[in-house]
């Protein structure tokens, strides 16, 4: 039998998509990317903004004639849309067959053979955990590289977002669990790891630990055959002096940060819940910076709030320019049906938002290629990933700080580590020359 995912949205979805794979191989199915030989069609979903959810309506709607050609195909809809919609996504949706939420993810094997008996069933629990998670359970998309979810859910009701209420709270992985879970990878050939959660700085915080993430990194460093460790998405409020001070000391650490800012004024912080002001923002970047040479950090930016003003945005372009991230998630603000920000009073048109979201975006883009030229010129550690889809005969790669590197090398070090002379940068993509070894 053969099944075909398609995964939307953050990489804690790519994380589960590890497991559903995990699991569909041990039930005996095979990968496919065609829909006309697949027997199981599985959408794992997204419902952080609307566009997200729309998406995935007109996916399956357009599956109606293949499933009238096929009767005997399964269709499935997992992730946060099936927790935020229910079982309504049977009457929304009457093709599907089966679905089920993040952290129901085990229930699969179940789900499925109600469905071939013709019962269309779902899962839907409200608390995440990590039964079942184990390396010889999960099919990676790269044999060296793993996502690594260590706390699952989110308890920070930031007020646009949806997450807590259908990832449920934070729910964090015990260490020796991870360790394991680490040095099992490693065994399998795993050379870097992305640990994964909504706010990896609140890790360990549910299990009564104090600086529980960074006493984690710590622990990793100490894992031998792992070579790379990144980590997303951090919150600024939970991202101490203190783990600064000692994950810069981690050299297996990469200097890629991701601290989602999401907006320049203090009152629209405020509104947001994000439980940070802009000086305590700047205040942590200058410390990452300053302990971490050549530190990356990137962000997320949410335009158009409800009731922000042309002088709060303002505030928002001033951050963007004191800061000059090397690149950001840029958004305008768009109501999720069941967050407290969906109904706050001042909602922009519109057009408005698209209008400063296009500012932003300008701002952002240009501050982007110039920090990309400071690369030239200069030789950085690569690893390697797959082949360039631009470029016959290079390869793509990534550097410690995430950027995408494209190269003349050969196949064989698909999977391993290099240093690279920058010879030309794009606003995205780097190109350059493979140094030879010594
Ligand atoms: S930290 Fe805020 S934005 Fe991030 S997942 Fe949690 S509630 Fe959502």
């Amino acid at each position: 039998m053969r099944y075909l995912l398609t995964t939307f949205g953050c990489q804690m979805n790519l994380a589960d998509a590890q497991r559903l794979r995990g699991i569909l191989a041990r039930l005996g199915f095979e990968e496919t990317q065609a829909e006309e030989e697949a027997d199981l069609i599985l959408f794992n979903t997204c419902c952080v903004r609307q566009h997200a959810e729309q998406r995935l309506l007109s996916r399956v709607q357009a599956l109606t004639d293949l499933k009238r050609r096929n009767p005997g195909l399964l269709i499935g809809i997992a992730g946060c849309m099936a927790q935020n919609h229910q079982a309504t996504l049977f009457s929304l949706l009457p093709l599907v067959d089966l679905v089920f939420g993040p952290n129901d993810i085990e229930s699969l094997p179940d789900l499925l053979a109600q469905a071939r008996r013709g019962r269309a069933t779902g899962e839907f629990a409200t608390r995440g955990g990590f039964t079942g998670e184990e390396a010889d359970g999960i099919i990676l998309d790269r044999p060296f590289s793993a996502f690594v979810n260590i706390i699952r859910g989110c308890t920070n009701f930031c007020s646009y977002c949806i997450v807590p209420t259908v990832r449920g709270p934070e729910v964090s992985r015990p260490p020796d669990e991870v360790i394991s879970f680490v040095a099992d990878l490693v065994a399998r050939g795993v050379i870097e790891i992305t640990l994964l959660g909504q706010n990896v700085n609140a890790y360990g915080r549910d299990l009564g630990l104090t600086e529980g993430f960074v006493a984690l990194l710590e622990r990793l460093q100490g894992v031998p055959g792992l070579r790379w460790i990144r980590f997303l998405t951090s919150h600024p409020r939970d991202f101490t002096p203190a783990a600064v001070d000692r994950l810069a000391r981690l050299d297996k650490v990469c200097e890629q940060f991701h601290l989602p800012v999401q907006a320049g004024s203090d009152r629209i912080l405020a509104l947001m819940n994000r439980g940070y002001t802009r000086d305590r923002y700047l205040d942590l970047v200058r410390r990452v910076r300053a302990a971490i040479p050549g530190a990356c950090v990137t962000t997320d930016l949410i335009c158009g709030f409800p009731s922000e003003t042309e002088a709060e945005f303002e505030e928002t372009l001033a951050l963007v320019r004191e800061v000059r991230f090397e690149s950001a998630y840029m958004y305008y603000f768009s109501p999720r049906p069941g967050t407290r920000a969906a109904s706050l009073p001042g909602l922009l048109p519109e057009e408005e938002r698209k209008h400063r979201l296009a500012r932003l975006i300008e701002l952002q883009n240009r501050i982007s290629w110039e920090e990309s030229q400071k690369l030239v010129g200069r030789t950085l550690p690569v690893l390697f990933e797959g082949h360039s889809e631009r470029t016959p005969g290079h390869l793509l790669g990534k550097t410690r700080t995430g950027r995408a590197v494209d190269c003349a090398a050969p196949p064989t070090l698909i999977g391993t580590i290099h240093p690279v002379r920058i010879d030309r940068a794009r606003a995205w993509t780097l190109s350059g020359t493979l140094v030879p070894p010594a």
